[in-house]
């Protein structure tokens, strides 16, 4: 992933603050920074897709709900955490329409 505003890397652990994913500093010019929706939701189908795909292969081995649904979740998480700096794009966040926004809702 790449800054939009300095054109700097942002490295992966930048994405995992309290705040999530719509709380990104860049840490070369501190600029706000959100992931583009598409791209985000790219990145969560991707990684449901090969939960359930796991999911779906122990069910069919004889595995528990539980254990399958344990897998899914591991599976899940695993995909996110490898593919999300190289699928996400981020853009700038505006400041001002975003806060109005958030405290319209
Ligand atoms: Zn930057």
């Amino acid at each position: 992933m790449t800054c939009p505003q300095c054109n700097e890397r942002v490295p992966a652990k930048s994405l995992w603050t309290t705040s999530g994913l719509s709380g990104v500093v860049c840490p070369h010019c501190r600029a706000s920074l959100c992931p583009k929706a598409i791209s985000a939701l790219a990145l969560f189908v991707a990684s449901f897709g090969m939960g359930l795909l796991v999911m779906i292969v122990l069910k069919r081995e004889g595995a528990d709900f539980l254990i399958s649904f344990a897998a899914f979740f591991a599976v899940f998480v695993a995909v996110y955490a490898a593919l999300g700096p190289m699928i996400l794009t981020l853009r700038v966040k505006e400041h001002g329409a975003a806060r109005l926004t958030e405290r319209g809702a």
